[in-house]
């Protein structure tokens, strides 16, 4: 099965409600879909979604990066050449680990498909069925409360509560989402690089003496300050988890020498796909670290091959892949089920799509 065409389109989806972080605001998803062609017929597809506050890539720089460097490298290839293809995308260009992402996943489709594999069985199969959470984007603390009790509503056992835009408000923000769910409720608390390091210590300090009983921290400091991060995480109790500190596996290796995160969380949008993804899983592994699965403002496209390569891993053991949860609808037919907080996989080929 051989590589023919690469084509760059469009995936678009509203968002039920607009999506905010610390670091931006979004109401409808505006990503890129590729599809990869084969000589037999068989079309491998992925996702990039643009996030530049993190990954510096926009719609134009992605398709940029697909069409004149990824593209031209990998053309003619066999599908069966799976390492010297991800060699060649990872060299074909500087960073753009979106680009890289979405043609990484449609070879993993490709290369199950060719193997009439579900995708998350030829990567270990190690579970079939997936809990994730869901975001509640960072408001002021009555609409908070209000979106957490809708999204329990929903069927969602684990929040992950967007902080870090104002630091002052933030430790009552989480207290009276904490008393509004009550402690059945897992609360997750992503600051996106929202605080600086000794509000860090003093927040999560006065959460843990309020009882708040936070399962994790999230990116508290700038994603540079690892100094910063290893401070949070000597000084409080609460296990701390590093995402934008870490895109590569040499980001791992140097998160885990310095002790700068107790978790990291692997986004397919900051490794580059799947194939850097296991890496920095192992490397996790190797060393009593556990991972979580994240993903951007992505649709059903990219969170299913994101959702294969989590339910492949051990070490995965925490998930956030809300994507098609915050969307109004699909743009794609078939892959794994999502249901609430629970995503399925199946036995279709590949990621599944139909
Ligand atoms: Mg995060």
């Amino acid at each position: 099965m051989k590589i023919k065409n690469i084509v760059v389109g469009k995936v678009e989806a509203p968002l039920i409600t607009p999506f905010k972080t610390a670091l931006r605001t979004v109401h409808s998803i505006h990503n890129i879909a590729v599809y990869v062609h084969t000589d037999v017929g068989q079309i491998g597809i992925g996702e990039a979604a643009p996030t530049a506050a993190i990954t510096g890539e926009t719609l134009g720089s992605i398709s940029c990066a697909i069409e004149q460097h990824i593209k031209p490298a990998i053309i003619g290839m066999d599908i069966e050449e799976m390492a010297q293809i991800m060699e060649r995308i990872d060299n074909s260009i500087y960073q753009n680990t979106s680009a890289k992402a979405a043609v990484d996943m449609a070879i993993f489709d490709l290369f199950a498909k060719h193997h009439q594999s579900p995708l998350y069985q030829l990567l270990g199969g190690y579970r079939k069925e997936l809990v994730t959470d869901i975001t509640i984007s960072v408001n002021d603390t009555e609409e908070m409360v209000k979106d957490s009790i809708v999204a329990v509503q929903r069927g969602f056992h684990i929040l992950k509560i967007k902080v870090g835009k104002d630091p002052a408000g933030d430790v009552e923000r989480i207290v009276a989402i904490r008393d509004a769910v009550g402690h059945a409720i897992t609360l997750r608390v992503d600051a996106n690089q929202g605080w600086s390091p000794k509000q860090a210590v003093q927040i999560i300090r006065t959460l843990e003496d309020a009882g708040a009983n936070i399962e994790l921290v999230e990116q508290p400091v700038h994603c540079h300050d690892l100094a910063g991060m290893q401070f949070v995480t000597a000084n409080t109790l609460t296990n701390i988890l590093a995402d934008e500190s870490v895109f590569s596996p040499k980001d791992a290796v140097t998160i885990i020498e310095k002790r700068a995160a107790d978790f990291i969380n692997i986004k397919l949008m900051k490794t580059g796909g799947i194939y850097q993804a296991q890496k920095i899983c192992h490397i996790a592994e190797a060393n009593g670290i556990a991972c979580m699965m994240g993903c951007m403002l992505e649709t059903k496209i990219s969170v299913s091959a994101a959702a294969h390569f989590a339910a492949s891993q051990k070490n995965i053991t925490m998930v956030d892949l809300d994507g098609p949860s915050l969307c109004m609808k699909d743009p794609i037919a078939g892959g794994p089920t999502f249901d609430n907080d629970r995503i399925r996989l199946t036995d279709a080929a590949g990621i599944g799509f139909s």
